[in-house]
């Protein structure tokens, strides 16, 4: 088996990021949307740094309007994944692409993903859940209406909540309110901390916020203590390397400290972010990982494994897609 082949799961995945450049230009072109300063001449996407891309990302999301559009776009993301080998995935979802945060609106727009989802699990044999995302730089007050929407739609398909966008706006605790919300509406917690924050983002997200995951959370390996706390807790971090290098949050694959963390004994599980942004998917991940630590089919499983018992689904969902990882 190789590493390609190899049935993968994936927990941290932008919605909007996970299918083809492609196929964002021939939406865009088909609206007569002209976002072409967002693409190199190979029709990569280009940016400059962490902020850029955030701007990067929002332009490549403006041909994405109807309910409509993100079925298609969830139906190619799908497909995308799944050709990739990832038998499972988590997206993250924002409706403030989806509606600018109306509720009804929102549920049209979940309601045209969950039906592409389901069209993907019969034609790609992957299963595929959705977390919302409130974005941290729009501010607790928008928070609190992201969080109304998940909490609106909580169900087998909205399983989670959590918070992405710039990091180093405000403090967790800021958002408090909102993860209470989604927390008492049942929904599962993650939240970004940690990869351009310092160990105390991690701290006090997990203090403040409660979460079961955390997306990154690389640099929590700085304090020996949270470390022990976090392999104490049993908190998974959701670590994208290929993406950390790529932002330039770690020097490079080598001071990567996936592998510091593990060894600690912290649940680490490996995703690709936003794969087209970072040239880069599960089996690239994997590969990288293997030439820079020696990590082996036996480590991928492993981390596998981390990943679908981190998974928000329901224990149904869990036991069928751990039993396909077992067989392969
Ligand atoms: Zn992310």
């Amino acid at each position: 088996m190789t590493f390609a082949d190899l049935p993968k799961v994936e927990l941290h995945l932008h919605h909007e990021a996970a299918a083809p450049p492609q196929f964002i230009r021939a939406l865009a072109a088909e609206k007569q949307i002209d976002i072409s300063g967002i693409f190199d001449d190979d029709g990569n996407y280009v940016y400059r740094d962490f902020d850029h891309f955030l701007k990067v990302y929002d332009t490549a999301c403006l041909p994405l309007q109807t309910p409509r559009d993100f079925y298609r776009l969830t139906l190619a993301a799908l497909e995308e994944v799944a050709s990739d080998g990832v038998i499972y995935c988590e997206t993250f979802v924002s409706p403030d692409f989806c509606g600018q945060g109306d509720v009804s609106a929102w549920k049209e727009y979940l309601a045209a993903m969950q039906e592409a989802s389901v069209e993907a699990e019969e034609r790609f044999a992957i299963t595929h859940k959705t977390i919302v995302t409130c974005l941290r730089h729009l501010g607790p007050d928008k928070a609190k209406v992201t969080a109304l929407c998940a909490a609106e739609t909580v169900g087998d398909y909205l399983v989670g909540f959590g918070m992405a966008g710039a990091e180093l706006m405000g403090r967790p605790g800021d958002f408090a309110y909102a993860f209470d919300m989604a927390r008492e509406a049942g929904l599962h917690l993650t939240c970004h901390a940690g990869e351009w924050g310092g160990p105390d983002m991690v701290a006090d997200t997990i203090k403040d916020l409660k979460v079961a995951r955390i997306g990154h959370g690389i640099n929590a390996a700085k304090d020996p203590e949270l470390v022990r706390q976090i392999a104490d807790q049993g908190i998974v971090l959701e670590v994208c390397p290929g993406s950390n290098v790529v932002l330039k949050a770690v020097d490079g694959w080598d001071s990567h400290p996936i592998k510091h963390l593990r060894d600690a004994g912290v649940k680490v599980t490996v995703s690709t972010d936003d794969p087209p942004f970072f040239h880069t998917t599960m089996t690239n991940e994997f590969e990288m990982l293997h030439k820079t630590f020696g990590w082996d089919l036996a480590d991928f499983k492993a981390l596998n494994t981390n990943a679908i018992e981190a998974a928000f689904c329901d224990e149904a969902t869990r036991a069928a897609i751990k039993k396909r990882l077992e067989d392969a």
